[in-house]
């Protein structure tokens, strides 16, 4: 089996499309070798594209009011112990003040699916910060909406669009979420958002429940079609007022191998070390950047409301992931080869 591995990963390497057997067995198979040999390859690759550049993107966690309740998240609509805030547009405005005042150059405002913000709230937003800041990119993450919404705000200026697919296998989404949301219509929206020349981001958690290997075979399929510019990988952590509050969490060796595969399968993908990364280990983030990840996104948000944003248990928000630290991330970053950067870091088409 181990020469069957080598095979598929010499066929990754040359830029092949891999059956989903195949990715399944890049899966199982699994080991101290096969690790180590991916991450070497993944950070030649992400070298080759973007040097030992790490892209930093200011976040911005607009509101954690939601009205989905996916199985998994801290924030969904029936936590009932989860403390409600929705942040301001003046609030907005000043935390773009300060990021920009940091010399941040990308926006990420994200928040869960919350009614207040109406194409009319969202577009003023963004026209608003587009006009202050012309050379900043503006990133949503806003979740599902039509394609006429994405129109409108994509028209206003919005640059860049975060929706994780969360798992590319039907069966498995339906696990994960309650009977009104679709898979179908998860996929529509990455279709529409991409028709409408947004830069996209899709994304999965490792270790979600009843993930299979087959299950992430089909995540790796789906990235391999896709090719989104964007890519949000990160560990499942469970949230104790969830239906999930008991399951096992995910590992960070193999989410970082997973970087690693991501990275060789799509070698410009902007690929973030995530906040979920660094909080099951201290050095979370900096094995995600030496396994193929070239992007940070430290918070932006106001203190006094970062804590309540919380999708899972002990969720970071401050050290490393407070965008005020970002001297002492740079650093980190440094410490282990890489330069720490801010300007809009779009993703490059050319290899
Ligand atoms: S994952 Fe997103 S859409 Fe689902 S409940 Fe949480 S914030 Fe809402």
């Amino acid at each position: 089996m181990a020469d069957a591995v080598f095979d598929i990963i010499e066929r990754l390497l040359k830029g092949e499309d891999l059956a989903p057997q195949e990715y399944e067995t890049l899966i199982r198979e699994r080991t101290p070798e096969t690790q180590r040999l991916l991450r070497q390859k993944a950070d030649e690759a992400r070298r080759r594209v973007y040097g030992n550049k790490v892209y930093t993107r200011g976040l911005i966690e607009i509101s954690n009011y939601c009205k989905n309740d996916c199985l998994y998240c801290g924030i969904r609509r029936s936590n009932r112990a989860c403390t409600r805030y929705r942040l301001t547009e003046e609030e907005i405005e000043e935390c773009c003040r300060t990021g920009y005042g940091l010399g941040f150059r990308t926006f990420v405002m994200q928040g869960g699916e919350d009614p207040y913000f109406t194409d009319e709230v969202l577009t003023g937003i963004i026209s608003q910060i587009k006009a202050r800041y012309p050379d900043c990119a503006v990133t949503l993450s806003l979740g599902e909406r039509s394609r006429e919404s994405y129109r409108a705000l994509r028209e206003a200026g919005a640059d860049r669009y975060l929706l994780r697919h969360e798992t590319a296998d039907a069966a498995h989404y339906r696990k994960l979420h309650p009977p009104e949301m679709s898979f179908e219509n998860r996929m529509r929206c990455l279709r529409d958002l991409r028709e409408l020349g947004y830069q996209v981001g899709c994304g999965f958690m490792v270790g979600s429940p009843e993930q299979t290997p087959a299950t992430l075979a089909q995540d790796l399929k789906f990235i391999e079609c896709f090719k989104p510019d964007m890519c949000g990988i990160g560990p499942f952590i469970p949230h104790r007022d969830t239906p999930f509050a008991q399951e096992a969490g995910g590992d960070a060796a193999f989410t970082c191998y997973l970087l690693s595969i991501v990275r060789l399968i799509h070698p410009p993908v902007l690929l973030p070390a995530t906040t979920a990364l660094g909080t099951i280990r201290e050095d979370g983030r900096q094995m995600g950047i030496l396994s193929g990840a070239n992007v940070v996104m430290p918070n932006l948000s106001p203190a006094a409301q970062r804590w309540k944003y919380e999708l899972y248990d002990g969720k970071l928000h401050s050290g490393d992931e407070a965008a005020e630290s970002r001297d002492k991330l740079a650093a980190h970053i440094a410490q282990i080869g890489y330069q720490l950067v801010m300007d809009r870091g779009d993703v490059k088409h050319i290899i």
